[in-house]
């Protein structure tokens, strides 16, 4: 399925029943195959206000909820997912988390769940909230039907966008599964990023890449092509996988300046970046101390020239055709080119580099993801 395609409602239907002697009384039918879940919402006795969300029970015990309160039901789509729209940044993305403080996959807010209600999904509960009002007033039963409200008018129109990416959590007692747009983001139940998988994946697709042109390809100036296009991409990786990470620390509390700083660090230039972090939260891209599950990992201080002489040539292969100017020569303290001179990497170089800048971005994952927890 591509992204954007419409994703129907999985059919089912509310049927609110009346009974002169019992009131009303809710009763929930799925008439598909697949899957087919609801989730609650007590809805205050004017339908004006959403008072809570509640939490499915098993046979034979009671939800505990708002008293008195309409209890209206939303439909998860096809695959089992509804709808979300964070309060923070009001991007939307699907999930089936859907019952208590939910994270935003974007912009890493938390919130509690009945605040990421999408339209749709508000449209819905309006619907369920009429039938029940309908049965009361008319004395007889309503039904709410997802196909037929769908049909017969499109406001109501019960659908989901799919998004580009589906991911489930990959801790162990988590597993939500989310869709968003792009691919790095958060799990809207423990909050956790999905960054981990795709970044090593992908440094690793860039490692296979490197041992093939090493072995395959002699001659010299197309080796030295591959080695600086991975020279430029590996930083441009790390900054977008730092922007990512990013988001998390930016709901830490701090000065409206510091907040400024935060948002404006060039995580292009990794080692000013780091004194920054290093400072702000005592978090660094050079080392994560270790915790329980996590060993110890180190970027060595003997790598930190290496690693300033990298970040420089990729500016001026970016900037100036890779040859060498004054600010090279002042900032990447390199004393083996000369003023004017087209920079070389080699192919070790580039190996190095790449493997250098994944063991700072798992650090940093680590310090950001784990660094904090008490
Ligand atoms: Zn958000
Ligand atoms: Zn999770």
């Amino acid at each position: 399925m591509e992204f954007g395609d419409k994703i129907g409602a999985a059919p089912g239907k509310v049927e609110y029943l009346y009974s002169p002697s019992k009131g009303i009384a809710a009763q929930i039918s799925g008439s598909s195959p697949g899957i087919f879940a609801m989730y609650m919402v007590a809805v205050s006795m004017d339908g004006r206000r959403l008072l809570d969300e509640i939490p499915a029970t098993g046979i034979g015990t009671t939800a505990v909820y708002p008293q008195p309160s309409v209890v209206t039901y939303i439909q998860c789509d096809e695959f089992g997912m509804w709808g979300r729209n964070c309060p923070a940044c009001q991007k939307y993305f699907r999930t089936n988390h859907i019952i208590g403080g939910t994270c935003c996959p974007y912009c890493a807010a938390w919130a509690p769940g009945l605040a990421f209600m999408s339209k749709d999904q508000r449209k819905y509960i309006t619907a369920c909230y009429d039938a029940f009002a309908r049965a009361l007033r008319e004395k007889k039963d309503a039904t709410v039907e997802v196909a037929n409200i769908t049909d017969r008018n499109p406001a109501w129109h019960y659908s989901e966008l799919k998004q580009q990416l589906h991911f489930e959590c990959s801790h162990v007692d988590c597993r939500a599964q989310t869709d968003i747009l792009g691919d790095y983001g958060y799990c809207p139940r423990c909050g956790r990023t999905n960054a981990r998988k795709l970044f090593l994946e992908r440094i690793e697709k860039m490692l296979i890449r490197w041992e093939d042109v090493d072995n395959t390809i002699a001659d010299r100036r197309d080796r030295s092509e591959v080695w600086d296009d991975m020279t430029k991409n590996i930083v441009g990786d790390f900054e977008y996988l730092a922007k990512h990470l990013r988001k998390k620390l930016l709901h830490f509390p701090m000065t409206p300046n510091r907040l400024k700083r935060l948002e404006e660090l060039n995580f292009q230039q990794p080692l000013p970046a780091n004194e920054s972090l290093l400072q702000w939260f005592d978090i660094s891209l050079l080392t994560w101390p270790g915790s329980g599950e996590i060993p110890k990992r180190i970027v060595p201080d003997s790598d930190v020239p290496f690693i300033k002489k990298m970040v420089q040539r990729r500016h001026i292969l970016i900037h100036n055709g890779g040859v060498v100017d004054q600010d090279y020569l002042s900032f990447s303290a390199d004393t083996q080119v000369v003023l004017g001179e087209r920079v070389r990497i080699r192919s070790n170089e580039a190996k190095r580099f790449i493997e250098i800048v994944r063991t700072m971005a798992e650090n940093l994952m680590d310090n950001v993801e784990h660094g904090f927890e008490e």
